[in-house]
């Protein structure tokens, strides 16, 4: 049988050649202690890369957004942010359960929210409502299909935000399919943010791990948060490792995956039964509403995976398929001929 074409996520890819070798000759110590060579390499330049003082290697980006929430929000604030943000949707509750924040979430076309949508849910200090303690932006937006924040739309909420004396938090797990997108340096679209994490374990290709950036004061304090959470890891090097050839490689290929995700969206967008949104397929994840077919996706994911093609129910309408380096165009050309196959016949039975 032929290997499945597994388009569930960018985080299934395994490591490459180049990074299992990186990790074999790793040079090692306890990063508790701060005595480990690779991780404080890859903490280096993944601050020089985002321009930013300082970076923490971190076990995932679930634990460097909670680390970021807990150190920029005190108890019994509000974090704003989009309705289908990972922080509220995927992330447990933990907002809630670790820093005692509530989120207050705001649906925005795409997932793109602007100042003049969030403005009206700031609150100040009241003797009612709790106070806003956090504004987070997630560029590229996973679950509204990878969309992207224009450059002057994220500034601008941050610099407004600053101005109402609030922290803004980017949960940027795909910060450099979003500068691709945009044909701008990650540094250059994040630098007006407070804190920035990135997924190294994404399409950047490495096994495990995220980044944290921010300010030196910042980082010293993620640090402590990291270890309250259990995420203090000792040679981590060999993670690391990995970590490194990830970020000075996997920015270089994304353009990539994002033809395959193009080429995915315009083969599926007239197939009847089936809606994309956004109408553009801007980076490497394509979100399929399969409404029309009278299947849930869950019910099509089942199909697909009968052709050994693997897509994501992400709910009843949303069936979500994301490209990466282990998927080339003729997994997709395969993904997109199973796809007809899964919902052709049902379309057909509910049209009549
Ligand atoms: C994947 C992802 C994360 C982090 O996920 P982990 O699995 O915890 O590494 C955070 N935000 C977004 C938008 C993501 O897609």
């Amino acid at each position: 049988m032929a290997q499945a074409i597994d388009l569930r996520s960018d985080t299934v890819t395994r490591p490459t050649p180049a990074m299992r070798k990186a990790m074999a000759q790793a040079e090692v110590g306890d990063d508790v202690y701060r005595e480990d060579p690779t991780v404080n390499r890859l903490e280096d330049r993944a601050a020089e890369i985002l321009g930013r003082e300082a970076a923490l290697f971190v076990p995932s980006g679930t634990m460097a957004n909670q680390i970021a929430i807990r150190v920029l929000t005190d108890l019994g604030r509000e974090v704003i942010c989009e309705e289908r943000s990972h922080i509220l949707a995927y992330e447990m509750a933990m907002m809630a359960a670790f820093s005692g924040c509530l989120a207050r979430p705001i649906r925005a076309l795409d997932g793109v929210m602007t100042w003049t949508a969030l403005a009206g849910e700031i609150r100040g200090r009241s003797i009612h409502h709790a106070r806003t303690g956090l504004i987070s932006l997630e560029n590229t937006s996973n679950l509204t299909g990878g969309t992207v924040y224009p450059i002057h739309v994220s500034d601008d909420i941050c610099d407004r935000a600053h101005e109402a004396h609030l922290p803004v938090h980017l949960d940027g797990a795909r910060i450099f399919n979003a500068a691709v997108y945009l044909g701008r340096s990650a540094a250059e679209i994040s630098q007006k943010f407070d804190s920035v994490m990135f997924c190294l374990s994404k399409g950047l290709g490495a096994p495990v791990g995220s980044v944290l950036t921010g300010s030196q004061e910042f980082i010293d304090e993620a640090r402590i948060v990291r270890k309250m959470l259990g995420g203090g890891m000792r040679q981590a090097g060999v993670l690391a490792a990995a970590g490194l050839v990830a970020l000075e490689e996997g920015p270089k290929r994304l353009h990539v995956d994002h033809e395959n995700a193009s080429f995915l969206g315009d083969a599926l967008a007239d197939m009847p039964g089936i809606r994309i949104a956004p109408a553009k397929v801007m980076t490497n994840i394509v979100v399929l509403d399969v409404t029309g077919t009278g299947l849930t996706a869950a019910e099509i994911a089942k199909r697909l995976a009968a052709r050994d093609v693997l897509a994501s129910a992400m709910s009843p309408a949303i069936l979500r398929m994301v490209t990466h380096y282990d998927v080339d165009r003729a997994g997709c050309e395969r993904a997109v001929v199973a796809l007809k196959e899964a919902v052709g016949p049902a379309v057909r039975r509910t049209v009549h």
